[in-house]
């Protein structure tokens, strides 16, 4: 039988605990390196990886010492992006990939902020296609977007900038009918 920690368990989990060792910059990673490692493509290439300063993971599961070099409120706005450019620029060679570690899941946006997104995607250089299923209303507005498929750090971008897309109502037989499609963006690094 599976079983979460309920607050109760938390509460004695965080008793346990020494305070935090140190005052952490919510701008600075609070660690970063570089090594040879294996990439998709099957060769040894650079990697860059970086242990992001951000709040603690809110699960706070008892094996877990991610806290320890934790915040106790989220990073502001643009810390993270500023956060990568930190790391990037004390790296020997530009990693030709790069590895981002939040304590939790990166993708939680109470994390890592929507908002952050195209910086963050800039300071990675992420790039490629992002494909996004539509739905367009009878007078021509996109009424959903949802991303199907596209490197994560590129998706909310796709999403946005389909929603804020405008087209010619589709007529069947004169008259103005819902409907849906795949829209594909190419994000490109310059
Ligand atoms: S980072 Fe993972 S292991 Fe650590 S508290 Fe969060 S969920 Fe648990």
């Amino acid at each position: 039988m599976i079983s979460v920690s309920t607050d109760r368990d938390r509460a004695w989990i965080m008793a346990q605990r020494p305070p935090r060792a140190a005052t952490l910059d919510p701008f600075v990673p609070y660690a970063s390196f570089l090594e040879e490692e294996r990439a998709a493509s099957g060769g040894v290439v650079s990697s860059g990886t970086i242990l992001l300063t951000n709040k603690e993971c809110p699960w706070r599961c008892l094996m877990c010492d991610l806290w320890k070099n934790t915040l106790t409120e989220t990073v502001p706005l643009g810390a993270i992006p500023k956060q990568i450019e930190f790391a990037l620029a004390q790296f020997s060679v530009r990693p030709e990939q790069l590895k981002l570690y939040n304590s939790g899941s990166f993708f939680d946006s109470a994390a890592i902020p929507l908002a952050d997104y195209p910086d963050i995607a800039r300071a990675a250089r992420a790039q490629g296609d992002v494909d996004v299923r539509i739905v367009i209303d009878e007078g021509g507005n996109v009424i959903e977007a949802q991303a199907v498929s596209g490197h994560p750090l590129l998706r909310t971008a796709a999403v946005n900038a389909a929603l804020a897309a405008k087209f010619n109502p589709t007529r069947l037989s004169g008259e103005p009918v819902k409907v849906s499609g795949l829209l594909t963006y190419n994000f490109l690094i310059q």
